[in-house]
């Protein structure tokens, strides 16, 4: 199904490195003010316009709780399973994350970063995120992208190697070799981390996980290591 968006060009050209190398290159799309995307995930997009519009992140998940607060969609989906409610919870966070990476918004990965790490550690409960969620950064991040990185993180950090899923193969089956790999790593961080009582990555350096303008930027940057 084809949806169409209108939406203002100097807008978006101002936040996206893509729509601006379409609409004021020397493409088709710059005469016709018309760029096709395809393979795109209309709720993730919604979201985008959204964010274009108001720099505020709201992720709608699949059930429809369309324009509810993040903090909200939690609530609601607490009665359910908790590695199905993690999924939900999340997915619209990397959805929305992986539209901005392939148009190129920096601000906007920034931001559904923030949001993101702001959601999941609110609260005490911890959050393991799913095979679900792996899959999407693991195949849509590149190796460098900071995300992907905590994504992985939070998994190695979080999961427990006596669980039944380890046991059984289930992880195994369920995610890449590569990815695997880079879980174990951060289960052998861990154990070494734990003797020497260190917190979690993101508690240490927040800041390894999302970009800056600048080292002066980084210097004051505004997501705190410590989740309010
Ligand atoms: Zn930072």
């Amino acid at each position: 199904m084809t949806e169409t968006f209108v939406l203002h060009k100097d807008l978006i050209c101002h936040y996206s490195k893509y729509f601006k190398k379409a609409l004021e290159g020397n493409f088709e799309e710059a005469k016709s003010g018309v760029v096709k995307l395809d393979d795109v995930d209309i709720r993730a997009f919604k979201s985008l316009v959204h964010w274009f519009y108001t720099q505020k992140i709201v992720a709608a998940d699949s059930s429809g709780v369309e324009g509810a607060s993040p903090a909200a969609i939690m609530e609601i989906q607490k009665a359910l399973n908790p590695r199905y409610q993690t999924e939900r919870a999340i997915d619209p966070f990397i959805k929305l994350y992986l539209l901005s990476d392939r148009l190129d918004i920096k601000r906007c990965r920034l931001d559904t970063f923030r949001a993101l790490h702001d959601s999941l550690h609110k609260g005490s409960h911890a959050v393991l995120p799913s095979y679900g969620n792996l899959n999407l950064v693991w195949n849509g991040l590149p190796p460098t992208s900071g995300l992907r990185k905590y994504i992985i993180d939070m998994f190695g950090w979080y999961t427990q190697a006596h669980e039944e899923a380890w046991r059984t193969g289930m992880v195994r089956s369920r995610l890449e070799r590569e990815c695997l790999i880079s879980i174990m790593a951060v289960i052998c961080r861990k154990h070494a981390d734990a003797v020497y009582g260190r917190s979690p990555p993101w508690i240490v350096d927040v800041c390894q996980y999302h970009e800056h303008e600048s080292e002066g930027e980084k210097k004051a940057c505004c997501i705190k290591s410590e989740p309010a």
